[in-house]
């Protein structure tokens, strides 16, 4: 069980609008500016599954895998976290899932962690 009152997020999700079935508006805030992005989604055809998290096809993407069985995916809560902070994650970042559950990657459920923060959130477990 997360302890609901342990949060040093880099970001917060604050907003999220569905402007259709598979695209969102997300609104954030992260060191307290708040940012409105557009999170482009592909078609749910696209999406495959690895070890319970999603995976997009997205080959123009900058960090899309480049191994062959998996060439032009991306891990789909990265693209989020990485859409709504509107820069890549940094070495020491790691994207976690607030319900626990690897596939489900609404922007509300994605919480960006430097490592060690992230450690100390499951040592509650
Ligand atoms: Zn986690």
């Amino acid at each position: 069980m997360i302890d609901p009152t342990y949060h040093a997020p880099v970001a917060q999700l604050v907003r999220v609008t569905d402007s259709s079935e598979l695209d969102l508006e997300v609104q954030i805030v992260y060191d307290k500016t708040v940012y409105n992005l557009y999170v482009k989604y592909m078609t749910k055809s696209e999406v495959r599954m690895l070890n319970g998290y999603r995976l997009i096809y997205r080959p123009d993407y900058p960090g899309a895998m480049i191994n062959s069985n998996w060439q032009g995916y991306v891990y789909e809560h990265i693209y989020v976290a990485e859409g709504f902070l509107g820069r890549p994650l940094r070495e020491n970042e790691v994207v976690h899932h607030l319900d626990l559950d690897r596939s489900n990657n609404r922007s509300e459920n994605l919480l960006v962690l430097e490592k060690p923060q992230h450690g100390k959130l499951h040592a509650f477990g």
